[in-house]
């Protein structure tokens, strides 16, 4: 039975704000399509799902359910400051990062605070920071998909609190050189704080690679960078990701603007075999590389304009609002995500799933 609500009860801005535009679960689409989903290509998700060590560290923690698990995640923490060549105390965990990010706003926003970030955008780099009402200011790609260098740089002149974007961009795919960072972090005030979100860092290329907490270091701001286990370590349903501060006091500040126990111990013990696991992430990471290569050719051949990508998706362009095509691949049991944000309203991202669902992503658009 449902009551009405005291008309002010919830806050307008978060009245405002749109509600989360997540992938859809294959059990709900089996529920709504009356078929089964054959390729879940929405999320970017691994098609080969977490390192089989994982799971069985996660059988073997679920005898411990009954106990609250290690709040400060000290064997994870040592394990990923030796892998990261990092300080214990600079790392903090959270139920996924999107639970950092947020954490990392309740912790710094104060309202009418600006926010910088780039378009389009992850969500909740711009929805996470409109709840605690700062003002965010979206800088939009080059048209050749390059970082906008300049726009962040006259961004940046307001001094805005936080700058937060992800390289490889979600939901774009390119990635920021390491000549075009040093440059934005060059026009950045030292009161501006760096939020790095390198969830998609395990994809990209040789080549392309660089030290980003070194340049961080040296820029003179406060900074943080975001990593997860929901993408290349398939551990999206266990929450677990984690941030590397430059700072102790911002991971004290962090640990108290954080649910408390938001890293469950499966989850935490999930994320020490995985990191473990290089032979898994390796395979990983190359069915990826490829299959980016491939779909991505594919689709140009089929005449789609598609967004340079170093992640494991590719962003591209249906050449009308991306819903009706979303809509179409649905019926055909084929997810992927269509983008909602102006201007990219005609664009749609899809993750790279195995080789035999992305051929069913490119027979269903036929
Ligand atoms: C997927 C993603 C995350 C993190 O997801 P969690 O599952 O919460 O760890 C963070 N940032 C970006 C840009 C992402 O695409």
């Amino acid at each position: 039975m449902s009551f009405p609500l005291p008309a002010d009860l919830i806050r307008q801005d978060v009245e405002n704000l749109p509600t989360y535009n997540a992938g859809l679960a294959v059990e709900r689409f089996k529920d709504i399509y009356g078929i089964d989903c054959l390729a879940k290509l929405d999320s970017n998700e691994s098609p080969l799902g977490p390192s089989p060590r994982a799971i069985l560290a996660m059988q073997d923690a679920a005898k411990g359910v009954g106990r609250y698990p290690d709040a400060a995640s000290l064997a994870l923490r040592q394990q990923v400051a030796k892998a990261t060549d990092t300080h214990a105390d600079c790392i903090i965990f959270g139920n996924g990062s999107e639970d950092l990010i947020g954490a990392l706003f309740r912790a710094v926003i104060r309202q009418n605070d600006k926010v910088v970030t780039i378009c389009p955008s992850f969500g909740l780099h711009e929805f996470g920071a409109l709840t605690f009402g700062a003002t965010v200011t979206k800088v939009p790609f080059n048209d050749d998909w390059s970082f906008p260098v300049k726009g962040l740089c006259d961004a940046l002149e307001n001094k805005p609190r936080v700058l937060i974007f992800s390289s490889p961009s979600n939901p774009a795919g390119p990635v920021i050189s390491k000549d075009e960072f040093n440059q934005v972090l060059a026009a950045a005030d030292p009161s501006t704080l760096i939020c790095f979100d390198e969830a998609y860092v395990e994809f990209i290329e040789a080549d392309k690679q660089f030290d980003a907490m070194a340049i961080l270091q040296d820029s003179g701001c406060p900074w943080i960078v975001l990593r997860t286990f929901s993408k290349a370590y398939g551990l999206a349903g266990a929450r677990i990701g984690y941030g590397i501060a430059s700072n102790p006091k911002m991971i004290d500040a962090l640990m108290k603007t954080r649910n408390p126990f938001g890293v469950n111990a499966l989850a935490a013990s999930a994320a020490v075999e995985a990191l473990g696991d290089h032979a898994h992430l390796a395979k990983v990471v190359k069915q990826a590389t490829n299959e980016r290569e491939r779909v991505a050719a594919a689709l140009t051949a089929k005449g789609f304009v598609c967004a340079p990508t170093q992640a494991n998706f590719v962003f591209f362009d249906t050449g009308a609002p991306a819903d009706g095509l979303a809509e179409k691949l649905r019926t055909k049991g084929v997810l992927i995500k269509a983008w909602f944000e102006a201007p990219y309203k005609h664009w749609a991202r899809v993750t790279m799933g195995s080789p035999e669902e992305n051929d069913i992503f490119l027979s269903a658009l036929s």
